[in-house]
């Protein structure tokens, strides 16, 4: 049993914990890692966002002008410093469980996951930008930053790699510059003009409805995993671009592969 630093108490068993196998699949699904849902998966899945930040911001904001008011080293300040670390716990320990949830399913259904090979960090940096060069727009993309932190991409990413090289899936990546919110999914028609507010768009190609976030989801598992060519400089697809040389978009594609799973079938 222990007490952890803002006074929760914990109390840990031992267990022996026979871990089945789990079946073979030749399934792949395409992820979409975004803000409104956290994942969007090729098959049309959409995990929502429990926004945790959200729900405990004003908690916070409340427990955390209480801190202030307090004499610094008090006693009433100890406890509500302790206070304050809860509710900082309590935010944490809701999001590490839906993010559990989600890679834990995502494992179990599918053999190769495929995911856009996200700059978490470079999404993240500072709105702010420097004196010399003052950020635009600080407010909104100062929000925008905290969703995608709140919505742990970097985590989910991690969860998904270790846990694809326990159950021996597999995880492939596309690439970060390829426009997957712009490429038809169904014809691979490339639309210059996708503005972020557009959920939802009928292809001028081939007339297929893309919602946004599967569609998206689409291009990341086809360009992952090598399957339908992506024509990215406008217009239709060129009949030489039916595979992954001659096309731009499918080249840095970068393969992590459980070595015990070398040789075995994934839908590739
Ligand atoms: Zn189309």
């Amino acid at each position: 049993m222990r007490v952890d630093a803002c006074g929760r108490w914990f109390v840990s068993f031992m267990v022996e914990e026979h871990i089945e196998p789990l079946p073979a699949s030749t399934s792949g699904v395409g992820v979409d890692l975004g803000v409104n849902d956290i994942v969007v998966t090729s098959d049309g899945r959409k995990s929502g966002n429990p926004r945790h930040l959200k729900r405990y911001r004003r908690r916070l904001k409340l427990a955390q002008r209480r801190l202030s008011r307090k004499r610094k080293g008090s006693n009433r300040w100890r406890k509500q410093v302790k206070r304050v670390a809860r509710i900082h716990a309590r935010v944490a320990d809701t999001r590490s469980d839906h993010q559990h949830k989600l890679t834990t399913g995502l494992i179990r259904e599918h053999g190769v996951i495929a995911l856009e090979d996200l700059n978490v960090r470079g999404m993240t940096a500072s709105a702010k930008g420097t004196a010399e060069a003052p950020g635009k727009k600080v407010a909104q993309k100062a929000g925008l930053n905290r969703s995608i932190l709140d919505a742990g991409f970097g985590e989910i990413r991690r969860q998904l790699e270790y846990k694809a090289q326990f159950y021996g899936r597999t995880i492939v990546l596309a690439d970060r510059f390829a426009p997957t919110s712009k490429t038809c999914s169904e014809c691979g028609a490339y639309q210059a003009d996708m503005p972020l507010k557009v959920r939802v768009w009928t292809c001028p190609d081939c007339g297929a409805v893309n919602d946004r976030d599967s569609n998206a989801a689409r291009n990341i598992l086809a360009m992952a995993a090598g399957g339908r060519p992506v024509d990215v400089h406008g217009g239709r697809r060129t009949p030489s671009a039916t595979t992954n040389s001659g096309c731009g978009m499918l080249a840095p594609v970068e393969m992590r592969t459980n070595p015990e799973c070398v040789g075995a079938s994934h839908g590739r």
